[in-house]
């Protein structure tokens, strides 16, 4: 299994989609199989849904990005 650092590591990417099938598959394992990133997923998850539903309007892609980023600025952050 993946370590919590390499799953960090693709885990903006992997919100964004742009992750090999094989690269989701471990990443999913090892979300399924830890609690601390099975929270960090679902707080970041939530923090980007809050976001684009309090818009009126759909969010172009690359903004929603932006947000993700935003989000994974600040964990990274949090964990330095
Ligand atoms: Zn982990």
């Amino acid at each position: 299994m993946i370590t919590c650092d390499e799953f960090f590591a693709e885990f903006g990417d992997y919100l964004e989609n742009r992750v090999s099938p094989e690269v989701r598959k471990e990443l999913e394992l090892h979300l399924s199989q830890c609690r601390a990133c099975h929270v960090l997923y679902d707080s970041t998850c939530q923090t980007v849904k809050i976001v684009t539903d309090n818009s009126s309007f759909d969010l172009p892609r690359n903004i929603s990005e932006s947000i993700i980023g935003t989000v994974m600025a600040k964990l990274r952050a949090d964990r330095a």
